[in-house]
């Protein structure tokens, strides 16, 4: 079973990747975006840390919807709200229990996929986070390890795509050949919750 501890670990572990990896996701967002996600994500998930910090919500909803609140209030761009939603929604779906099994995760994050396809309008192939996100569920019920190893594919997946959502679908065409850089963000959420399964 999966408690707030690890819900916890899951977003901490994500905060540490996504700081490893700031300028790498800076550097995709170059060519068919700003340059900043790399320091939206830093800023937003280094929010997250202090405010788990601070108010150690008790279960695993209260973990996520916490985290999902503060990406929305100090992440600028795009992200914040779409990553704030998939974290707060799945938060919610996973109600007050004090501890969730995994295909209980596997349910609310689709419930929070879904959300973040309603918010933001993207499908499967527009050359966004959801092109990791969706694998990645669907690949949750044979692990973590499937959910990252999907979610790496399905980021890789988008160098191809023409993209048709968010400030790449401005390029048309000029966003092909170019990994998208939400994607690879996304992969990095999933790959952590590996790195919070410590037991
Ligand atoms: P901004 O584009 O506002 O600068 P970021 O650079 O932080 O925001 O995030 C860009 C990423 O957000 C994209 O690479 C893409 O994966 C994701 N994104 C943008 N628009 C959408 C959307 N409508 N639906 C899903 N994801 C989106
Ligand atoms: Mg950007
Ligand atoms: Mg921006």
């Amino acid at each position: 079973m999966l408690d707030a501890d690890f819900f916890r670990r899951w977003m901490t572990a994500t905060s540490a990747s996504v700081e490893r990896e700031a300028e790498r996701l800076t550097a995709l967002d170059s060519p068919i975006g700003d340059a900043d996600h790399g320091s939206n994500l830093r800023r937003g998930f280094a929010a997250v840390t202090v405010a788990l910090e601070k108010e150690a919500p008790r279960t695993p909803g209260a973990v996520l919807i916490l985290a999902g609140r503060q990406l929305i209030s100090t992440v600028g761009g795009a992200s914040g709200p779409l990553y704030g939603t998939l974290l707060r929604r799945t938060g919610k779906a996973l109600g007050d229990a004090p501890e969730v099994g995994p295909e209980q995760l596997a349910e609310a994050l689709r419930t929070g996929v879904d959300a973040v396809m309603q918010l933001g309008g993207a499908a499967p192939g527009d050359k966004t986070m959801i092109d990791a996100l969706v694998p990645a569920v669907d690949a949750l019920g044979d692990g973590f390890g499937a959910a990252r190893a999907a979610a790496e594919q399905g980021a890789e997946a988008t160098t191809p795509l023409q993209a048709r959502k968010g400030r790449a679908s401005y390029l048309g065409e000029r966003s092909i050949g170019h990994q998208d850089p939400g994607a690879t963000s996304a992969a990095l959420l999933i790959a952590a919750l590996g790195e919070a399964d410590t037991d």
